[in-house]
């Protein structure tokens, strides 16, 4: 079987930031104890389940806020994820007067920074995201002024009344469907400030996913939470048009895809461990 790796693999920069942010707390007996993640650090199970046996509680809980969660906490270390929390999370933390350790990405913070600089200057802001994402709500907690697009077709139900509108993204969107969403805001409020944020990791990839050769089966692994890795999928299954799986190691991965299949390519979500995707490769070549 003929089996192409896709570049980049591996952990993009923020996530590396996040982990050795974690890594050098648990390490330091000065941090104080316990250890808290608000919320999953980075969107790979495998990842928060080693930080977990190392002694981080996870304070996660899908029916409570982060700000329920994190007021049920009152001494110790607390670790913002990767995806960024709202200025309430953060003064309410300092408040508490818990060690904050700020593992947000510096792609998220700009988008934070850039949303703040326009309103204060009177903008109108729209931000376009993934609803319920961890990232889409620390951005949007910054204000409720801040107008959710979540798809195309709420752009139709805008009705905005100040000529000065700036417009946003979450960082590991689909670079394909935010270009029509731009495009369609850009034709209703001809003077819209566009300011694209997807992140160089999450481009990168999604590019290497449109320009991969043509096989039989693309396999994409991460975690199912993974933004940017629902996305890989999704730009291989329907921008370039390639039977494409989804899987989170080499356990779920449906073998029965793999019959009469000639030709692999494999591409990882930029929170996936390496050696996960390594086992799949070693696997795959058995075959
Ligand atoms: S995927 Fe992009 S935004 Fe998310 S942590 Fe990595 S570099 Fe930052």
């Amino acid at each position: 079987m003929k089996i192409n790796k896709i570049e980049p693999q591996g952990y993009c920069k923020g996530v590396i930031r996040a982990l050795k942010l974690c890594d050098d707390a648990i390490k330091n007996e000065k941090t104080p104890r316990p250890i808290y993640l608000l919320g999953s650090i980075i969107h790979n199970s495998f990842v928060v389940e080693d930080l977990k046996n190392k002694g981080v509680i996870l304070l996660e809980n899908p029916k409570k806020s982060k700000i329920e969660l994190l007021n049920e906490i009152n001494d110790g270390t607390v670790i913002f994820s990767a995806h960024g929390v709202s200025p309430e999370i953060y003064l309410e933390a300092k408040e508490k007067g818990l060690n904050i350790i700020d593992a947000t990405c510096g792609y998220v913070l700009m988008v934070h920074n850039k949303i703040k600089e326009h309103l204060d200057n009177g903008y109108t802001c729209i931000y376009i995201g993934t609803k319920n994402h961890p990232e889409a709500l620390g951005v949007l907690g910054i204000s409720s002024s801040i107008i959710f697009i979540n798809n195309i077709d709420d752009i139709d139900k805008l009705n905005i009344d100040n000529e000065k509108i700036y417009a946003t993204n979450q960082t590991t969107l689909s670079k394909y469907d935010l270009n029509d969403i731009f495009v369609k805001l850009k034709n209703k409020y001809p003077n819209i400030i566009i300011d694209d944020k997807i992140c160089n990791a999450t481009t990168i990839r999604q590019e290497a996913m449109i320009n991969q050769e043509d096989v039989d089966l693309c396999i994409v692994v991460g975690d199912p939470n993974s933004s940017n890795t629902k996305k890989l999928y999704k730009v291989s299954k329907e921008i370039r048009g390639i039977d494409t799986i989804l899987c989170e190691d080499l356990k779920s991965l449906d073998k029965s895809k793999l019959k009469g299949i000639n030709s692999i390519s494999i591409s990882s979500g930029a929170s996936t461990p390496s050696y996960i995707v390594d086992e799949i490769i070693e696997y795959l070549k058995t075959i």
